[in-house]
C-alpha cells in the first residue's frame, strides 16, 4: 500500500483491515509517485487510469499494490471516481476526497471517514480479484455513484463474491 498525498491519520486503520479481510499480510510502503502527469488542468482533477498505469512500474507479479490519494479522481466518462482498479490486474486506486465530509461542506468525521476508506479499498481490490459490480445492495462489491450509496453498503463481501476472492 502507498500514499500518494494522503494524511497518515485517515490510513491508519487500513492494513489491518486489509490483511484481516483477504486474509494476507499487508505492508505500507514508504515510496510514493509524483502525480502531476496525470492532472487535467481544465477539470481539476486527476485522471485516475494514468495513475494506475503508472503505479505498475512499482507493482510485481507476486503482490497487489493498492494507492490512496486525498487527490480528486475521475475517469473521461464520469464527473469523478472515488477510486479504480485493473479488473483481474494488480493496481489499485482509492481517493479519499470525496470520502471526507469536508468535501459536502460539513465537520470532519474520522471515524467515518476510515469506514469509507476501508469499504473502497476492499471494493476496488475486489476488482483485481476479477469481481464485477454485484447486485446485493449490502455487498462491498456493489456500485456507489454517491457517499450515500458507500455508507449504505457493508464492508464485506456477499458469499457470492467472497467465493471468487478465496479461489
Ligand atoms: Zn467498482
Ligand atoms: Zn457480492
Amino acid at each position: 500500500m502507498i500514499g500518494i498525498r494522503a494524511p497518515a491519520a485517515a490510513l491508519d486503520a487500513l492494513p489491518g483491515e486489509l490483511a484481516r479481510v483477504f486474509g494476507v499480510a499487508c505492508h505500507v510502503r514508504t515510496e510514493s509517485l509524483d502525480p502531476e502527469f496525470a492532472y487535467d488542468r481544465s477539470r481539476g482533477q486527476y485522471y485516475s487510469t494514468a495513475i494506475l498505469q503508472r503505479m505498475q512500474r512499482l507493482a510485481t507479479p507476486d503482490l497487489r499494490l493498492l494507492a490512496v490519494t486525498s487527490l480528486d479522481l475521475y475517469v473521461p466518462v464520469l464527473t469523478f471516481v472515488f477510486g479504480e482498479a485493473q479488473v483481474e490486474g494488480n493496481c489499485a486506486l482509492v481517493s479519499l476526497r470525496r470520502l471526507e465530509e469536508e468535501f459536502y461542506g460539513l465537520p470532519p468525521r474520522p471515524d467515518l471517514l476510515r469506514e469509507r476508506l476501508i469499504k473502497e479499498a476492499v471494493h476496488e481490490l475486489g476488482h483485481t480479484f476479477g469481481l464485477r459490480h454485484c447486485d446485493d445492495w449490502s455487498c462491498v462489491m456493489s456500485s456507489s455513484h454517491s457517499v450515500e450509496r458507500v455508507d449504505v453498503k457493508g464492508s464485506e463481501f456477499c458469499a457470492a463474491c467472497r467465493q471468487v476472492v478465496r479461489r
